[in-house]
């Protein structure tokens, strides 16, 4: 069998690459391994960027249709559980984008449009239950996991978006350096009152609870735990579990308390990495194959989709020119490695602000957090470095005025200089422009 490009993963990365190019009329193969919609927890939270990426393919009724929107991030510190609250809020509502604010979706819902939509595409072909289980060259063979029939399927282009663990990555020959953090995750999916519509983020000096509401009145909700802590908790009646919960957020009493076995609840281990290498003649990696991110600023499940969304644009031009030359997938790390590394590097520093059970850490994440909102600057920077519109680096300057050395800067910016620190079209396909493809 024949493909153009063979994608080995049918993840959101995967996906969103496939239906890029099969909008473009590009023969396409997305090989997924599971055979159906999956019951672990990923990335749920969708930014700016990443709306307007599936505006642009032609996703974003159904993605509205099933997600609940998120204005606001509300970030409580309690000095102790119980206790009376400070509070600040960062908002989406300053980006300059036609979708200034973020969408909590179910991540299986979000594959199964991204593959309906590609399946109205006669060059989209998918294979579920289906593993990619050796490359040679350009010829990729996947095995059928309920009749273990193998077959060749040769293509131009190989993409890996295998997640965490990537057959394309190893055949690369490309090495992942993992950094663990002292902390994991429980996290699990209930029901909410109906009132809790904003995001919440809610800490004291030892622990951390965010809230991020779903559709049809559920609340994901991830809470922070000492590595190593969760055996231990398990022996527990889940009582003591929902205890924790309604201790940081009595609204959820009556709520939490539905979750009636530890079964549900799922442990997450964050850990970060980011491959040197995105491209190899012509294989490329995407998602978390190349890069993981600690889920602390919900930016994992984007980044798989930014890397889809560039790669794919530039494999649209690559074929709609006729060079194919794999030289030009260059283009795609030359966009896509900074960003990811700014990116890797605010979710990286949001996990030690709040991974250190401290009554200093947790005065000093306070304080700054207060003055981030009220510096419009800080707020600003910090709301477009996480919804991926653009990337404006924090100074010495912005850390002195959230550490209160120097005082916060009230003018607001006027939506010009906003729009100049978006990504403009070059920025994001630098190919365009007068260098071009070889
Ligand atoms: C357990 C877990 C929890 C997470 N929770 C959060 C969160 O709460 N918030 C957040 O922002 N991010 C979270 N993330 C990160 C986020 O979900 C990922 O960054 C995002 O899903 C990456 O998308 P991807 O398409 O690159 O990879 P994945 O979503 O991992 O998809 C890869 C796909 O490839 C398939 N596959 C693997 N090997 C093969 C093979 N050899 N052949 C065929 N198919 C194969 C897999 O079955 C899978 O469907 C979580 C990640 C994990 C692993």
């Amino acid at each position: 069998m024949k493909t153009n490009v063979l994608i080995s993963g049918g993840g959101i990365g995967g996906l969103t690459l496939g239906l890029k190019l099969a909008q473009c009329n590009i023969d396409v193969t997305v090989v997924e391994r599971l055979p159906g919609p999956s019951s672990v927890y990923k990335g749920e939270l969708l930014q700016p960027k990443s709306l307007e990426i599936f505006d642009s393919l032609g996703v974003s009724d159904s993605v509205f249709k099933n997600g609940h929107i998120i204005s606001d991030l509300e970030l409580i510190e309690l000095k102790s559980a119980k206790s009376e609250a400070e509070n600040s809020t960062m908002s989406y509502s300053i980006l300059p984008s036609r979708y200034p604010y973020s969408l909590m979706i179910h991540h299986e819902t979000l594959k199964e449009i991204l593959r309906e939509k590609g399946e109205e595409y006669p060059s989209f072909h998918y294979q579920s239950n289906t593993v990619c289980k050796k490359i040679d060259g350009h010829t990729v063979i996947i095995e059928d996991r309920e009749t273990k029939e193998a077959q060749e399927i040769h293509s131009d282009f190989i993409i890996g978006a295998e997640g965490r663990s990537s057959v394309t990555r190893d055949y690369m020959e490309v090495d992942v350096k993992e950094k663990k953090y002292n902390h994991h995750f429980l996290t699990v999916t209930f029901p909410r009152p109906k009132e809790m519509v904003k995001g919440r983020i809610i800490s004291t000096y030892q622990s951390f609870l965010g809230l991020f509401p779903l559709p049809n009145d559920e609340v994901r909700s991830v809470y922070l735990i000492p590595a190593g802590e969760y055996k231990t908790l398990r022996k527990k009646p889940i009582s003591e579990f929902h205890k924790l919960y309604i201790q940081m957020c009595p609204d959820l009493d009556g709520y939490v308390n539905q979750i009636e076995d530890w079964k549900k609840i799922q442990l997450m281990v964050p850990q970060k990495y980011h491959a040197d290498t995105y491209v190899k003649d012509h294989l490329a990696l995407i998602g978390d194959a190349v890069h993981t991110v600690h889920p602390m600023a919900g930016e994992g499940m984007n980044m798989a989709i930014q890397d889809g969304s560039i790669l794919g644009e530039l494999l649209c031009d690559m074929y709609s020119a006729g060079k194919l030359d794999p030289a030009n997938l260059e283009w795609y790390p030359k966009v896509r490695k900074r960003r990811v590394a700014h990116q890797m590097h605010l979710s990286h520093l949001s996990a030690l602000v709040y991974s250190y059970p401290y009554r200093p850490v947790g005065w000093l994440r306070n304080k700054s957090l207060q003055r981030m909102e009220r510096d419009s600057i800080s707020h600003y920077k910090q709301m477009l470095n996480i919804s991926g519109l653009g990337m404006w680096r924090e100074t010495l300057y912005d850390r002195m005025v959230q550490g209160g050395v120097l005082p916060i800067r009230k003018d607001s910016l006027t939506e010009e200089e906003k729009s100049n620190t978006k990504f403009t079209e070059i920025q994001d396909y630098p190919w365009k422009g007068k260098e071009g493809l070889l």
